[in-house]
């Protein structure tokens, strides 16, 4: 039998995210990153607008990131994290308690975001559960949120995108309430609360927990809706005996323009949870953090310990990766570097919002959202961005951006500018609409 090359045996054998085996979606082989630019196998250059799915901040291949892997390869990869602890979770632990909330001080690593909300989610039930709270086991969730592909954390995620119907009954039923409905820069309407008041009314009882992304709603849907929602979950929570919990994975690490989407807010979660820029994108490593108060209270209980551990808890090389990535991101003045990103974004993104079947234009830090009124065909649409140049996947009604930090000025023109000219034609090409 003929060996497959390498393209088809990826397409035979190789699952891919969401996609079909049957009748896959093609993908690109990558030879290498550097920067922003991703290499194809056959030598074209891609400029990246994805930062691999929100987490790959200063680009590929960094020198300061490569070195610190490096460092502590030559020390050790792994080490068990039970009964035995290391310099780079250490060290990461102090770094994140610096730029963290203020009143969260006890850090639980995990191997992934999904795993690092699964951790959230137990947190809540463990902390309710060990002062004789057992009836608080279930959560509460607005619509079009995400929050990972793991059991729990698939429940709180919205029930239409996030295809409860697959699943049916195996799913836990939450409690859905409707997604916060103004904008970011909209003048605040106390109506976007009031379902929530109600479920938190009605049901407190029963709920350990409040789940949301802050600020911005990503996977579910690329919404970014106004502080206030925050600071009046937060006064509700109190009111109701329910633990706030922020799944700040995709927000974190100055994506939004703050470097964590709370200080929008200025409202402090009970429990919170980090992970893809964490590591700058080298690995995957997250960690949910909770205050004295929750993190004692489950320490008193029955159970008198936290019950999760994974194999890769606090992996020396994620860590250290880690630690490097933050301190070269607190090293330069982000802040700025996104503004720039996002006056780019909005000079180029905004005119879109002239055309008929572009429902809406927004921009938050180094966000970008163009909503279409149509699904894409995220096949065709991804070929021709490949053909200009530029790594882009949408999906649903979305085009969207989030680039590496480190994108230049021209680059970044240039992402836009093809992004742009693939949307402008579209109408034209009905074949890429469904
Ligand atoms: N929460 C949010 C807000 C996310 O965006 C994601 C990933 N897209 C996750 C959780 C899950 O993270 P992971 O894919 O690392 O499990």
């Amino acid at each position: 039998m003929t060996e497959l090359n390498d393209q088809d045996f990826d397409l035979a054998h190789i699952w891919h995210p969401y996609t079909s085996m049957t009748d896959p979606l093609p993908t690109f082989k990558v030879k290498q990153a550097h920067g922003a630019i991703i290499e194809l196998e056959d030598g074209r250059q891609l400029i990246d607008g994805m930062s691999s799915w929100w987490c790959a901040i200063h680009g590929y291949n960094h020198p300061e990131l490569n070195q610190a892997v490096t460092d502590q390869l030559h020390k050790m990869s792994h080490i068990m994290f039970g009964g035995l602890t290391h310099d780079p979770a250490i060290e990461l632990g102090r770094l994140l308690l610096k730029i963290t909330p203020p009143s969260l001080d006890k850090i639980f690593y995990a191997d992934s975001g999904s795993v690092a909300v699964e951790v959230a989610l137990k947190m809540a039930v463990q902390f309710w559960t060990a002062q004789g709270e057992s009836q608080k086991t279930n959560f509460v969730t607005p619509r079009s949120g995400y929050h990972g592909d793991t059991w729990n954390a698939m429940s709180v995620c919205d029930p239409v995108t996030g295809m409860h119907q697959i699943f049916g009954s195996s799913l836990p039923n939450r409690f859905f309430v409707a997604a916060p409905q103004v904008g970011f820069d909209d003048e605040w309407n106390q109506d976007d609360i009031a379902e929530l008041e109600q479920v938190l009314k009605q049901h407190h009882a029963s709920i350990a927990a409040l789940i949301l992304e802050p600020i911005v709603q990503g996977a579910g849907g690329m919404r970014f809706y106004h502080p206030e929602y925050l600071r009046q979950a937060k006064l509700l929570c109190e009111q109701y005996k329910v633990l706030l919990i922020f799944d700040e994975i995709a927000t974190g690490f100055g994506r939004t323009g703050k470097l964590f989407a709370w200080e929008h807010a200025g409202v402090e979660p009970d429990i919170m949870c980090i992970g893809k820029g964490l590591t700058g994108g080298y690995m995957t490593l997250s960690a949910t953090l909770t205050s004295k108060r929750v993190a004692e209270t489950i320490s008193r209980g029955e159970a008198g310990v936290f019950m999760h551990g994974p194999t890769f808890m606090a992996n020396p090389l994620a860590c250290a990766v880690a630690v490097k990535s933050t301190e070269v991101l607190l090293a330069q003045d982000w802040q700025a570097n996104i503004q720039r990103i996002e006056q780019q974004l909005q000079h180029h993104l905004q005119p879109l919002s002239a055309l008929d079947y572009v429902q809406d234009v927004r921009v938050l830090g180094a966000i970008g959202v163009v909503e279409l009124t149509f699904n894409v065909d995220m096949k065709s649409l991804q070929q021709q961005f490949v053909k200009r140049g530029i790594w882009i996947r949408p999906f649903g009604k979305l085009v969207y951006v989030m680039p590496p930090y480190v994108i230049t000025e021209q680059q970044l023109n240039i992402l836009l500018e093809q992004l742009v000219n693939v949307v402008e034609q579209m109408q034209e090409v009905s074949a890429w609409t469904c």
